[in-house]
């Protein structure tokens, strides 16, 4: 009897290292280098290859971090040669590695370009040196252009860069500058993130010492105004609340995440959400420490220290979260939406609809978690 085709995935790579932890981060990220970067690479390809969904088609491919560019190219590269063994990617499959300006360069960019990667994320948060420094970001400004620059020189023909406005002390007009300064680089993406200070990070204890000046919520509201507008000149497309691109350019990876579909993850603290054969979703989380899951791969042991089943309940409430930030809006059908709250929102002008597709207006996506929790 011939088997069904396995249904494709989309697959998540984590690497956990970075060379300094940076203020804000609430990632999982260890600044750690040498031997465990080896063992830690080794530990991911074991993984990848004894992979419950080894076989399964990749959508896309994702190397977050931390710092993938952190590890060697050949550290790098021998991962991905795993996941493509495993996972034989689709048609013109999206195959992404996040960057930092300061951990690469045009060798690196070459031989990522020839194993595969087709897609570079820059993390370049900013093109002040100033907040680069208060952000304890290792890289300069400038190290930025010549990142993309490389990157191009490399063969990459799709590029985004990650940048964060409301940092400490920034002003509208620094905030401007930022986006000059990435628009005259003509990315084909830009996610433009809201600084959000998060616990356990040293800028949540700066916040609570009262030495972290942040811009107000008026502020911060026209510095995202700016980005939806500087964008929109400039050709972008917005598709969700943070993120633009150039026409068919959208970052599909993360599309896969927003619309609930499956991921596979690997490395240590990679995220996970597979469907069993009747639809039902699990959502697991890897052992987080890089000696702790390099210990687990060697012993043979479990991975995931936290596994949940997601029930219909916690499924709606993820697709009305997520769907809500998407530009192109969220079918409705099904998700049990109360329609007083729905008719008070479309009163107040948050949202907007049509048939059963709802999107959230210009003004609405300042107030996507309210809305969302309104329809919940
Ligand atoms: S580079 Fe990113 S992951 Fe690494 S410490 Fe900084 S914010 Fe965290």
């Amino acid at each position: 009897m011939s088997q069904l085709p396995r249904p494709p995935i989309a697959v998540y790579v984590h690497i956990p290292f970075c060379p300094t932890k940076c203020g804000y981060c609430d990632f999982n990220s260890y600044a750690m280098e040498g031997e465990i970067m080896e063992s830690t690479t080794l530990a991911t390809i074991a993984e990848i290859r004894r992979s419950p969904w080894a076989g399964r088609p990749a959508t896309t491919i994702f190397f977050g971090g931390g710092t993938p560019t952190y590890l060697a190219e050949g550290q790098l590269l021998r991962i991905l040669e795993a996941v493509l063994e495993s996972h034989p990617p689709v048609d013109r499959a999206e195959i992404t590695s996040e960057a930092n300006p300061g951990t690469v360069d045009i060798p690196k960019f070459k031989a990522m370009r020839q194993g595969g990667f087709n897609r570079i994320s820059l993390g370049a948060q900013s093109f002040l040196d100033d907040d680069l420094v208060r952000l304890g970001r290792v890289h300069r400004s400038g190290e930025i252009e010549r990142a993309v620059s490389s990157a191009r020189e490399a063969g990459f023909d799709n590029v985004n860069l990650d940048l964060m406005f409301a940092l400490p002390n920034q002003s509208r007009h620094g905030w401007e500058k930022n986006l000059d300064r990435a628009l005259a680089l003509d990315p084909e993406h830009l996610s433009l993130y809201c600084l959000t200070i998060e616990q356990n990070t040293a800028f949540y204890k700066e916040r609570l010492r009262g030495t972290l000046p942040l811009p107000d919520d008026e502020v911060q509201v026209e510095m995202y105004e700016q980005c939806v507008r500087r964008t929109k000149e400039a050709g972008y497309e917005q598709y969700e609340i943070s993120n633009f691109s150039k026409p068919g350019r959208a970052c599909q990876h993360n599309l896969a995440y927003w619309n609930a579909m499956e991921y596979a993850g690997y490395g240590p603290g990679a995220v996970g959400m597979v469907r069993d054969d009747s639809g039902l979703g699990t959502r697991y989380t890897n052992l987080k420490h890089p000696d702790g899951y390099v210990a687990a791969v060697a012993a043979g042991k479990a991975l995931a220290f936290e596994s949940e089943t997601l029930s219909e309940s916690t499924l709606r409430v993820e697709r009305l979260m997520l769907g809500l930030r998407l530009n192109e809006g969220l079918d409705v059908e099904g998700l049990s939406v109360d329609t007083k709250s729905l008719d008070r929102l479309v009163n107040r002008g948050w949202v907007e609809r049509s048939g059963q597709i709802i999107r959230l207006s210009a003004e609405g996506r300042h107030f996507c978690s309210e809305v969302a929790l309104e329809l919940i």
